[in-house]
């Protein structure tokens, strides 16, 4: 048998070796974590949603009508009404003729990916994009061209000197850098040289653009310029799931196609209805938005001011980059020691020598706790790598 305790070792060695932190009560600011209290600075929940009381309502009666289980797949008799006006209600949100509601991310991009590029066919993927853009890649068996990061013109040349089906695929934010893929430009990319562009917006929906709409409102391309739009729910939204959004021919083709939308149980009916309630929070209520921002900028100057290395990012993903796996996780350790919870993000999740924290800023903050972060890190620059200090 292959050794697979002795991989464990390995990672071990190399400071990869991952473990599960244990949470009791709601997702928010104020954890508590293996039983201990925490301020965690990062989960996805942008807003401040995850434990919002109108969803929790929404959700607890829409179970009591409903019950709780989907039960069956949407193409056997699990596709509920509640599912079907999630759908009219994203397509809305979005601003975009349609929309199908999936269990995850994940089984969005899966599906989404193999269903619209196959065998012959080429995809052209961002060396940065979401594993599970990857692995949609790898699933539809076409022949997958990674350009560097953002880079416009090496895609071009891509594009120009391949035939056949082509399909580019990107993150809208990268979920590990938190910049903003060029989007205006891909767009004329992909119109310029035939080929089908599918953005994940999974870290911009309800965070950028006016009133929520994600990154493609902000930089307004619409369904004509992006025709296929992949967004998760189990962020920014609070609740659970993911969507594609863009032209009725081409849901109705993931319907007949997508095999994680066809092959899997429907969702609970109440995650769907409490997902309509959070679109209607998003589109609201715009001081989350401004408070995030406010948060955000903040940071950024006084973290910098420290001599700590953020990346260009104005969206809730503010890495500090450190380097090696090592200091990533004695920076961790050391907020942890003051109550600040920051997860390492190391390696395959990141490329090799970039390790980083990962903070990630929620509406939910508030300014007493950004500045707790901020005086924990303060105090931890001793740890940054000599090279790093240096730059002090
Ligand atoms: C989180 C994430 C996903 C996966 O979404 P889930 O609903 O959590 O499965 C997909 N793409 C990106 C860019 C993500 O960050």
């Amino acid at each position: 048998m292959r050794d697979f305790a002795g991989e464990l070792e390995e990672r071990k060695a190399a400071g990869l070796y991952r473990v599960r932190r244990q949470i009791s009560g709601p997702q928010q600011p104020a954890l508590v974590s293996d039983g201990a209290p925490l301020l965690s600075f990062c989960s996805n929940d942008y807003l401040g949603l995850a434990s919002h009381p109108e969803l929790t309502r929404v959700a607890a009666e829409a179970m009591s009508e409903n019950g709780l289980g989907g039960a069956a797949s949407h193409l056997i008799c699990g596709h509920h009404d509640a599912h079907h006006q999630l759908e009219e209600r994203l397509a809305r949100f979005t601003q975009r003729s349609s929309a199908l509601f999936f269990s995850t991310g994940y089984m969005a991009n899966m599906g989404v990916i193999s269903a619209l590029a196959g065998r012959g066919d080429t995809i052209f993927s961002d060396r940065l994009n979401h594993a599970s853009i990857i692995d949609g890649c790898i699933l539809s068996r076409a022949r997958v061209r990674r350009y560097p990061h953002g880079d416009t013109d090496a895609l071009e040349t891509m594009l120009k000197s391949t035939g056949g089906h082509k399909l580019v695929v990107t993150d809208g934010v990268f979920s590990m850098d938190g910049d903003v893929a060029p989007l205006r430009q891909l767009a004329s990319l992909c119109k310029r040289h035939d080929a089908l562009l599918v953005v994940d917006d999974a870290h911009g929906i309800g965070v950028l653009g006016p009133e929520g709409r994600g990154s493609l409102a902000e930089f307004g391309l619409t369904e004509e310029d992006v025709p296929v739009l992949v967004g998760t729910l189990g962020k920014a939204v609070g609740t659970s799931g993911a969507f594609v959004s863009g032209p009725g021919v081409l849901m109705d083709y993931l319907v007949q196609k997508a095999r994680t939308y066809i092959y899997t149980t429907a969702m609970p009916p109440a995650i769907a209805a409490a997902t309509c309630a959070s679109l209607d929070l998003i589109e609201r209520e715009q001081a989350r938005r401004d408070h995030l921002q406010s948060l955000i900028r903040h940071f950024r100057q006084q973290a910098s001011a420290m001599g700590y290395q953020l990346m260009a990012s104005d969206t809730p993903i503010q890495p500090i980059m450190l380097g090696d796996n090592w200091t990533a996780l004695a920076l961790s350790g050391a907020l942890e020691e003051r109550g600040l919870l920051v997860t390492a993000i190391r390696p395959p999740t990141v490329p090799d020598g970039e390790a980083r924290l990962r903070v990630t800023l929620s509406a939910a903050h508030t300014w007493d706790d950004l500045n707790q972060l901020l005086a924990g890190l303060d105090e931890s620059r001793s740890l940054l790598a000599p090279a790093a200090e240096q730059a002090v």
